[in-house]
């Protein structure tokens, strides 16, 4: 999300009678859940005053909710402050605030390699935002305490991941050594960057999981969930103030409620939200393969508002690959999963993701991948190149990949589902589907653009509507029945009937 997303609107409480109210623009960096961070950021201050804009020329404060998830994240992360910088040296604003996951790794190097950058605040000291940004103190939460939501439960392999040292950031110079353990709640602020009629929920936050890849525990802290009553009051809330769409997400969605006793926890949550009026849409992102129970896929099958629709990051199928990754599983475990999913959930979309150049991936474990993205055939795949990281434990492997040779198997792994892909969105051809219509197409405006269930907001391809009755005007946020008239590769062509 960059400054200029028009959607950011706030309805602050104007307390500014004694002093000008300060112009507070966001720039929020990576996935949806840092971009929950903002929302709630930008909710703070909106509560204490502040105006926000989506001109960073306009702005008196400038933040930069950065990503550390990988390099290139980090590099863009920095080229981003570089940028907003500029705004500071000759321009209009007079502060520059970063937050987020580059923080929590980098927090003593942003302060002293960028001196334009006047605070810093972390992903566990959101409320922090208010002293960093110059426009208040931080909010006093209902029970007096300065951290409502300390984490009193967590799981117990949380426990004993932490033994193991795997929330540890000793090998981080500059960064600090606490870990966050913040989570907003149903009355945190929050300003939607979304479109009004769609919206994520964070439901748990952090990771106990053991990737071998993967800094993110080190990031964010240990897993821990929100109350079951506060996401559903959040819901509500949101359903009430016109969103018809509600994705939720966590690191792992799937371990939701665990820290506090929850079986089945996330069918247990679907199943309430699912009663909600006013929800058209759930759907949840980022299940954990092996916590994919039968109860989960019942209640999806249930209901027909929660759409038919997994997220399931597998990262490989090579079960020497996965090991040393620490994920465990393989091709025929997943294959026996994905047949029980698509056997329960009837019409099923299934997307996953994938690491390729894994150290040591040798050219056979890569050729198992591919064979098993041919079989398992994913209505949406994505792959990631491997970025080594420092305190990752895959950073002290040896046989590390060339980059070029990473490169080639990426291109070859998607080039294997782009032919998937396309045979699966041409058989949808002439076939209806409810269309939620998003607005005015991005990429021309003689098109409008939309999604249908199996299309999550902001990662799947896209449905493009050329062609609707004259009597009606189509509406965003509005859900229309349409059918299918063309297929690409990845996107669709619909009509509004
Ligand atoms: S489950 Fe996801 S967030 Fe957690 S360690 Fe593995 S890759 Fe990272």
């Amino acid at each position: 999300m960059k400054l200029d997303r028009s959607t950011i609107t706030a309805s602050p409480q104007d307390n500014s009678r004694t002093r000008p109210r300060q112009k507070v623009g966001f720039v929020s960096l990576g996935c949806p859940k840092n971009l929950v961070d903002s929302e709630v950021m930008m909710g703070l201050l909106a509560r204490a005053g502040a105006e926000l804009t989506p001109r960073a020329e306009e702005a008196d404060v400038i933040v930069v909710n950065t990503c550390s998830f990988i390099e290139s994240a980090q590099q863009e992360s920095v080229n981003t402050i570089l940028e907003m910088a500029g705004h500071k040296n000759g321009g209009k604003a007079k502060k520059l605030v970063v937050a987020g996951c580059l923080v929590e790794r980098f927090r003593d190097q942003i302060r002293k390699d960028i001196p334009e950058v006047d605070a810093v605040v972390g992903t566990g000291e959101l409320e922090n935002i208010l002293v960093a940004a110059g426009v208040g103190a931080p909010h006093v939460p209902r029970n007096g305490s300065s951290s409502p939501l300390v984490v009193l439960n967590s799981r117990p392999e949380g426990h004993a991941r932490a033994a193991q040292g795997r929330f540890s950031r000793e090998s981080w110079e500059g960064a600090v050594a606490d870990l966050p353990n913040y989570l907003y709640d149903d009355a945190t602020p929050r300003v939607l960057a979304t479109p009004a009629h769609r919206a994520y929920i964070k439901i748990a936050e952090g990771c106990d999981h053991p990737c071998t890849f993967c800094i993110i525990p080190q990031l964010r802290g240990q897993f821990r969930s929100r109350r079951f009553e506060s996401v559903v009051a959040e819901a509500e809330r949101l359903a009430h103030s016109g969103v018809r769409e509600i994705t939720l997400i966590g690191q792992d969605t799937t371990c939701y409620g665990e820290d506090f006793g929850l079986k089945d926890g996330l069918a247990l949550l679907l199943e309430k939200l699912a009663g909600i009026d006013d929800l058209r849409w759930i759907r949840f992102l980022y299940a954990y393969p092996n916590k994919i129970t039968g109860k989960l896929l019942d209640t999806i099958a249930r209901h027909e508002k929660i759409c038919s629709y997994m997220d399931v990051p597998l990262q490989h199928a090579s079960p020497s690959a996965l090991k040393r990754m620490k994920r465990g599983g393989g091709a025929d475990v997943f294959l026996r999963s994905i047949a029980k999913m698509r056997r329960t959930v009837p019409d099923l979309t299934l997307r996953t993701s994938f690491i390729v150049g894994f150290p040591g991936e040798t050219e056979k474990e890569f050729e198992e991948l591919c064979d098993f993205v041919r079989e398992a055939q994913f209505d949406w795949m994505g792959t990631f190149a491997y970025s080594d990281q420092e305190g990752a434990a895959a950073f002290g492997l040896e046989k590390k990949l060339p980059p070029r040779e990473i490169e080639r198997r990426r291109k070859h792994l998607m080039a294997i589902q782009r032919q998937i892909s396309r045979k699966k969105k041409k058989a949808l051809v002439g076939q209806e589907y409810d269309l939620l219509l998003e607005g005015e197409s991005e990429d021309t405006d003689l098109l409008l653009e939309g999604r249908t269930a199996r299309h999550a907001p902001e990662i799947d391809g896209k449905v493009f509507v050329n062609d609707f009755p004259e009597e009606i005007t189509p509406q965003p946020g509005c859900f229309y029945r349409c059918q299918i008239t063309e297929a690409h590769d990845y996107d669709l062509v619909a009509k509004i009937l």
